[in-house]
């Protein structure tokens, strides 16, 4: 699923192809995506409006537009953002396309979404997805102070705070697990039970994690050292990772770097 910096990535084209641009019209069909489900309403909403700008929060973009609409858009679990030729042959994943122009040149943009998790959504104000959001890394900062304070009112295993949306906006599965192995953390040690050192090293693993990725992404390349390495060996010590589930998701771990010294209360143990 994509995650805060791929979403920052998604951002940082979508500003570069629509800013500025006028939406001359809008095909659209897809019910399940598109809020309002009405695709007129939604064409209806979108056309003929200029684009102010493009905002992200957490793993959601919103498109500012003039006459103060907003285009909330979620990719999902595989959703994305393409340029391409005006009148271009539809494509089986394209749930939405929006043809633009801009200082007389036209463009389209789609949106493609082959599983249909992602969500468009046309709105005069903010959602409460959007509303409901805490506080993004790279839009709010991330500190020693605010995560100590959002990790204390938890008794949850400190991986799934980490990717609670409304505590942490745009962590996912790998930042978290990223973290966690670079600050040498179980997933499961007890939120609240965390001393004032490992969150600090929590703070500094996620800015480590999300940097790298900042500076992967647009290389092409994933240079990551413990998602998605499950019976490879850990690159610090050589153990093997383990891979456990933890809230219905699965988590990597080396369970010589990371050992559990705070269970979270009826996780189990490791
Ligand atoms: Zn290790």
């Amino acid at each position: 699923m994509p995650e805060l910096v791929d979403v920052e990535m998604v951002r940082r084209k979508l500003l570069r192809w629509m800013k500025g641009a006028r939406v001359v019209a809008v095909h659209a069909t897809d019910r399940y995506v598109l809020r309002p489900a009405s695709p007129a309403t939604f064409r209806h909403a979108l056309a003929g409006r200029t684009v102010r700008g493009v905002e992200r929060r957490g793993k959601w973009l919103r498109v500012e537009l003039d006459g103060d609409l907003r285009l909330f858009s979620h990719l999902g679990m595989t959703g994305d953002w393409a340029l391409c030729a005006v009148g271009a042959p539809r494509m089986p994943s394209e749930r939405a396309r929006l043809d633009l122009v801009r200082g007389g040149a036209a463009t389209a943009l789609r949106y493609l979404d082959p599983r249909r998790f992602g969500r468009l959504v046309a709105a005069r104000r903010e959602i409460p997805e959007w509303c409901a959001l805490g506080q993004d890394p790279l839009t709010d900062g991330l500190t020693e102070r605010s995560l100590r304070r959002s990790l204390a009112t938890s008794h949850r295993a400190v991986k799934e705070r980490l990717m609670d949306q409304t505590a942490l906006a745009g962590i996912g599965n790998v930042l978290a697990t990223e973290a966690l192995w670079i600050a040498r953390i179980h997933p499961r040690a007890r939120s609240n039970s965390l001393t004032a050192v490992e969150v600090r090293a929590i703070v500094r693993a996620l800015w480590t994690a999300i940097r790298r990725e900042l500076r992967d992404k647009p290389e092409g390349v994933e240079r990551r050292r413990a998602y998605g390495r499950a019976g490879r060996s850990c690159p610090r010590c050589g153990k093997t990772f383990a891979r456990i589930v933890l809230g219905g998701r699965t988590t990597v771990l080396c369970r010589r770097c990371q050992a559990p010294r705070h269970s979270a209360r009826g996780a189990g143990r490791a």
